[in-house]
């Protein structure tokens, strides 16, 4: 009986895992760096969490399970929180549980509600609860310890500090260390995957991978005892759902589009009119002859402080943030939304042509764009959904994909002032890549260091050493590459199934509610993630 485990690692890189492991004493990476099979996992388009994960465990592309980010735009030109039930395909375990294979599935991102499955299930980040199957898992999770990561953690409720980051982000993946190993040997199962989170956190704090020793030791010791776990015929991978790259500029888009004629606001609000005349969070905080006014006065009337505090929140960020609510329909033609790195259009027309006008005018504006003060271009691709999406769900896609240039982020979520279009990213200095982490181990796995696959690959190749079909459906193959050529998985020829038309996911669903919805993506901005 083959079985399979994966360690998700979100945001990890090959550079960073080779680095950690010459620096830190980590024998069992390794270990699987020198016997077994790494290389780069590529990502999907855009490459963050939500598309990347939910390829990863179908084995289909966007235009197949309908995610593309974490957020979708609705009729009604709102943003929608997604989950899983977003998703149109099967995944991983619903096949395998079809099957009668044990799964134990933990902490995979957007995999909220819990989906059913033949063994255990705890979903992942952004969630707004714990929610595990079988349900009376989400009591025994609780007294075991197990932080949901969402819950768990408090970015902005105090002092940004990086001991206080790093402390809470420890305390989180120690407790799922914990978990996770009790999951791996006291429970029955033939296929295991779990996902530790701190490569992409420590990435979006701004924290050198120096300060990540105490995190990869956790990851290491785990890998030991997974290593003991497995059997002859078991194969261990460990894989991310995207990479990550150095960044210094951030494109204001959204700017750019209104400078452009493009876009229009709606009449400036209170914000806006403070903001045009200097008066922002960061002018007020930067003014030092105000700040030591104020903590003087404060010792001596207290509630002065708090009240200033709540008086702050009406005055706005130098970025203004921007909000799908302004925006004035009747005089727009595009908006760009979605997650960094990249970013996407919405054209704002529904006559067939003049959408087809937009987006070449788009097009060449975008292609035309140029950093003023580097001079040279800023875009490095523009994708219409048809060009990289195949599948069903392709027409639900977002009407242009945006991807910046090496060192740029679009950042879509503020506005700015008048002539603010491009601007350093301050603390941030990477940000999501294309290329992610494989490396696979074990008896059949072979010693390669050269290995290219896709994220949609992973799904495929587990079924298949699993002794299963792959359904016809799937995107991805079979990596032959990483196996030993005498294994039985490489000399077994991969049987294809034809599948009808995917089932109705039946069963009631479990939506979240507006105020859940709200909650999350409080959080996901704290994050720094919208
Ligand atoms: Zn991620």
């Amino acid at each position: 009986m083959s079985r399979v485990i994966v360690i998700g690692l979100d945001g990890a890189t090959l550079p960073v895992i080779r680095k950690v492991t010459e620096k830190f004493e980590l024998p069992n990476l390794a270990k699987m760096l020198r016997q077994g099979s790494s290389g780069i996992l590529e990502s999907t388009i855009p490459y963050i969490s939500p598309p990347g994960w939910i390829s990863m465990v179908t084995g289909t592309n966007p235009g197949k399970h309908g995610i593309y980010d974490f957020l979708r735009l609705t009729k009604e030109n709102s943003l929608k929180l997604v989950c899983f039930n977003d998703c149109q395909v099967k995944a991983l375990w619903n096949i395998l549980s079809e099957h009668e294979k044990k799964v134990v599935i933990a902490n995979i991102p957007v995999t909220y509600p819990a989906s059913q499955v033949n063994g255990i299930f705890i979903s992942g980040p952004f969630a707004p609860k714990l929610s595990a199957y079988p349900k009376e898992w989400e009591r025994k999770l609780i007294d075991m310890g197990y932080k949901q990561e969402m819950l768990a953690f408090e970015a902005k409720t105090e002092k940004f500090n990086k001991e206080s980051i790093l402390s809470q982000l420890l305390s989180i993946e120690r407790s799922r260390r914990y978990t996770f190993t009790k999951l791996l040997k006291e429970e029955k199962w033939d296929f295991y995957m779990a996902v530790f989170t701190f490569p992409d956190r420590s990435q979006h704090f701004g924290l050198d991978t120096e300060n990540f020793s105490p995190f990869y030791q956790i990851l290491d010791a785990f890998l030991g005892d997974v290593i003991a776990e497995m059997g002859k015929e078991d194969i261990l991978m460990i894989a991310s759902d995207h990479g990550d790259s150095p960044v210094s500029k951030r494109i204001l888009i959204n700017r750019w589009f209104m400078e452009r004629g493009l876009l229009s606001l709606k009449q400036a609000k209170l914000g806006q009119i403070l903001s045009n005349i200097g008066l922002t969070k960061e002018a007020l905080q930067s003014n030092w002859l105000l700040t030591n006014i104020f903590s003087r006065l404060s010792k001596y009337i207290p509630s002065l402080y708090s009240l200033a505090l709540k008086l702050l929140n009406f005055v706005p960020s130098r970025h203004g943030s921007f909000d799908l609510r302004r925006v004035d329909f009747e005089k727009s033609k595009a908006f760009a939304y979605g997650s960094r790195p990249l970013c996407f259009i919405n054209i704002i027309s529904h006559d067939p042509t003049e959408h087809k006008r937009l987006y070449k005018l788009i097009k060449d504006f975008l292609l035309t764009m140029k950093d003023p003060a580097r001079g040279g271009k800023c875009i490095k691709n523009i994708y219409s959904p048809n060009d990289i999406y195949q599948g069903p769900c392709t027409k639900f896609a977002p009407h242009m994909i945006i991807e910046p240039e090496k060192e740029y982020i679009l950042d879509s979520r503020y506005v700015g002032n008048q002539g603010m279009l491009i601007e350093d990213t301050g603390s941030m200095r990477t940000s999501h890549a294309l290329e992610g982490i494989l490396l696979a181990y074990g008896d059949n796995i072979r010693a390669a260091n050269n290995i290219r696959a896709e994220i949609v690959d992973i799904t495929p190749t587990i079924l298949h050493h699993m002794g299963l079909p792959v359904p016809v459906n799937m995107d991805g193959r079979f990596l032959r590459e990483i196996f030993h050529e005498s294994s039985e998985s490489a000399k077994r020829e991969v049987i294809y199934q034809h599948v009808e038309k995917e089932k109705e996911k039946g069963g009631p669903r479990e939506e979240l509610t507006k105020q859940e919805e709200d909650e999350v993506k409080k959080r996901l901005r704290d994050l720094g993630y919208l």
